[in-house]
């Protein structure tokens, strides 16, 4: 894809975004934009770097790291976004600003024992699963305050809110509706760690309806770089 291209389609999900926020209940909050640059080569994520992107997701740790060593000089919040191995904590540990899928005790404890001191917290976000499917990555919703509890407890470790994948729904309103769910796990969470601060919700076919519903931070992918 041209540098050209990408930028054109950075403005429009960044249109989105802005038009999803009119639409919503919070006109006036702010919505990050994180670009999922799984299996993009390096220089696409330069490209948009390079236009003002500075939130990037990746699924894959092996792959993220040489894409970060080979992006090094530039000044990127790397998040991961997939699901996570417990033999790949203290490469998430050392090499990334946030992670979004935290969803199990074990994984809360080596994360805060292998970030190591001297840089700035790890940025967590506990994934939730809305749609009861036991195989899927993500806590159940009544798991949520037992994990936000250790995750408080770890001093090298921030927990800053939730992130959902809702299994597809091609109705808005469905949409919305699964959303909204997770709107209300994150108000009833805020009550006991009233230091949560992020929603990260709605990806290419449906941040509309998650802004809508209360989310500020979206994660794009196939609608900035294409079809994967
Ligand atoms: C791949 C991925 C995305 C991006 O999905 P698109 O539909 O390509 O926008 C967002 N979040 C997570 C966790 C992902 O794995």
């Amino acid at each position: 894809m041209t540098n050209q291209t990408l930028r054109d389609r950075w403005l429009q999900v960044l249109g989105r975004i802005e038009h999803g926020r009119a639409a919503g209940s919070l006109p006036r909050q702010v919505v990050r934009l994180i670009a999922v640059s799984k299996t993009r080569p390096a220089a696409d994520i330069r490209a948009l770097a390079e236009i003002g992107q500075r939130g990037f997701g990746e699924n894959y740790v092996d792959e993220a790291l040489a894409k970060q060593r080979e992006l090094d000089e530039l000044d990127l919040e790397w998040h991961f976004i997939g699901p996570i191995q417990s033999n790949k904590t203290r490469a998430i540990a050392e090499h990334f600003d946030w992670v979004q899928s935290v969803d199990r005790l074990k994984i809360v404890r080596r994360l805060g024992e292998q970030r190591p001191a001297g840089i700035e917290p790890l940025q967590v976000l506990i994934q939730v699963d809305l749609d009861d499917e036991p195989q899927k990555a993500g806590c159940r919703p009544e798991q949520i305050a037992e994990l936000a509890r250790a995750i408080a407890a770890q001093p090298r470790l921030r927990l800053r809110g939730l992130m959902a994948i809702p299994a597809p729904r091609s109705e808005p309103a469905a949409q919305r509706a699964v959303f909204e769910r997770l709107t209300q796990q994150f108000e009833l969470l805020k009550r006991q760690q009233p230091g949560i601060d992020t929603l990260s919700a709605g990806m290419s076919d449906d941040l509309e309806a998650a802004i809508a519903a209360g989310s500020n931070m979206v994660r794009v992918g196939t609608d900035l770089f294409g079809p994967r």
